[in-house]
């Protein structure tokens, strides 16, 4: 069995406050949200990263991305939202299953990078 946090969460071993689940996908809210509201939507099917998909991804991918607006309207987010994925080292991620931020609130968020 994966000791992937993230296929612990979709076998149900650790809870999550979840918004949406179908065969393929499960969306749940982050555990330390960066914004009034922040949740991720992640393949049920284990794969580390954005780094690591192919062309047979590519079906769930279409599904997951596809359903994000409908998500974030239903969390309230009417007026747009950020998606982020982080891969890798580079881009810092810490869990490796693949998964996408859905961040956004009433505000405008932040620039997406900050020059150096
Ligand atoms: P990253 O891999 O850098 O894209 O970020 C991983 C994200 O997973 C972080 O925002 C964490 O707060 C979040 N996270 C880690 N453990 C959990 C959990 N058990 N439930 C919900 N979110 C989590
Ligand atoms: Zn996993």
């Amino acid at each position: 069995m994966s000791e992937c946090i993230f296929c612990r969460i979709v076998r149900g071993e650790i809870p999550c406050r979840k918004i949406y689940e179908d065969e393929d996908l499960l969306a749940f809210h982050d555990i330390n949200p960066l914004a009034p509201v922040h949740f991720m939507v992640i393949p049920k099917r284990h794969v580390a990263s954005l780094a690591e998909t192919d062309a047979s991804h590519a079906p769930v991918l279409g599904k997951l991305f596809s359903l994000l607006g409908e998500l974030a309207r239903g969390q309230g987010l009417a007026d747009g939202f950020r998606t982020i994925v982080n891969t890798g080292r580079v881009g810092q991620q810490e869990v490796y299953h693949l998964h996408v931020h859905v961040v956004g609130g009433p505000d405008r968020l932040g620039p997406m990078l900050t020059r150096k």
